[in-house]
């Protein structure tokens, strides 16, 4: 099988060439393909501060840093993982439901093809259509980072905004509530009405006070306890973590996590079953220095990093 990876920095150096996500070729393929990268520039369904259409242009130029070889795992992933930049998804800005169809076009070859996709948002609301591609053979779990549970009913009349991806993939069948977990849910709050669904249909809920009452190690035993080894989805909407760490988002929330807390939770999910992710809500227009663009653009390579072992471990398995 033909691999596919970064620019070796050592030939060319990291500030030359186009951006794509981690310098890897910028093929839309599926063949000899473990993991692809694609952008959903989609944010109509933000409720406050737009901009993350924005996001996968410069998580890509934030990405030439990032380096194959992790400590944390002590493999140069590209040793056992193919990867590509895929490129974006079409959306059309204004129109929510016609991106929905084509986000739902575009994955479906990707899942069909049996490549897992990381997608880098666009806002929360590009979760429900990647559900629509991906579970097509039941619900799955989910382990969701985030400050808001986005499980609320409707926005001003509407369904299908960044607050409800997971009610409304919970409805259709997609999202299995007893295998998620939420993780740095926080904030005052208009209504509790998301909370309290979220709550009712059993997923389990970790707010923030309890995360640090119990830690992150903790908080990781727990993530796979209720996900077991079930086809799993991570969901990391970037305003998790503190504005501190992550300014650049549509509705900071204060009191979040570090990032060094969330790089930790995310190596703790080795092994696990997972089928894709996502990196959403990162709005480059309101950090300026790029930090938060750096942020997401790494927690993408912890979970390329996850990947790339299971992937490791499948072709140890078959010699
Ligand atoms: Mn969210
Ligand atoms: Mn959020």
């Amino acid at each position: 099988m033909k691999k596919y990876g970064p620019i070796d920095a050592r030939q060319s150096p990291r500030f030359c060439g186009v951006a794509s996500f981690m310098r890897l070729p910028h093929i839309t393929t599926t063949e000899d393909v473990d993991v692809a990268f694609i952008g959903i520039p989609f944010d109509t369904a933000t409720t406050h501060r737009v901009g993350s259409r924005f996001a996968p242009a410069e998580i890509r130029e934030n990405s030439r840093l990032l380096r194959p070889y992790n400590p944390a795992q002590e493999i140069d992933i590209f040793e056992y993982c193919s990867a590509v930049d895929y490129g974006d998804a079409d959306v059309v800005p204004g129109y929510i439901e016609r991106t929905y169809e084509r986000i739902v076009e575009t994955m479906r070859p990707i899942f069909d093809a049996g490549v897992i996709p990381i997608a880098m948002g666009g806002d929360h609301s590009i979760t429900l259509p990647i559900f629509r591609a991906l579970a097509t053979d039941g619900p799955i779990g989910m382990i969701h980072l985030d400050a808001h549970t986005d499980t609320w009913d409707e926005f001003m009349g509407s369904r299908s905004m960044h607050g409800t991806p997971f009610r409304r993939a919970v409805e259709e069948d997609l999202l299995d509530p007893e295998r998620t977990v939420q993780i740095g849910i926080r904030g005052a709050q208009g209504t509790t009405e998301g909370w309290d669904y979220s709550a009712e249909k059993g997923m389990r809920v970790i707010f923030m006070d309890e995360f640090a009452k119990i830690g992150v190690d903790e908080v990781i035993a727990e993530a796979r306890r209720v996900v077991g080894d079930g086809a799993t989805y991570i969901s990391f909407d970037i305003d998790a973590l503190d504005p501190a760490f992550a300014p650049g988002t549509g509705t900071p929330e204060i009191g979040g996590l570090t990032s060094l807390e969330a790089q930790t939770l995310l190596r703790g999910l080795r092994g696990l079953n997972l089928v894709g992710a996502d990196v959403v809500e990162v709005a480059p227009p309101f950090d300026p220095s790029g930090n938060t663009a750096l942020v997401a653009a790494t927690l993408m390579y912890e979970i390329l990093c996850l990947l790339a072992e299971v992937v490791a471990c499948e072709m140890l398995q078959s010699v």
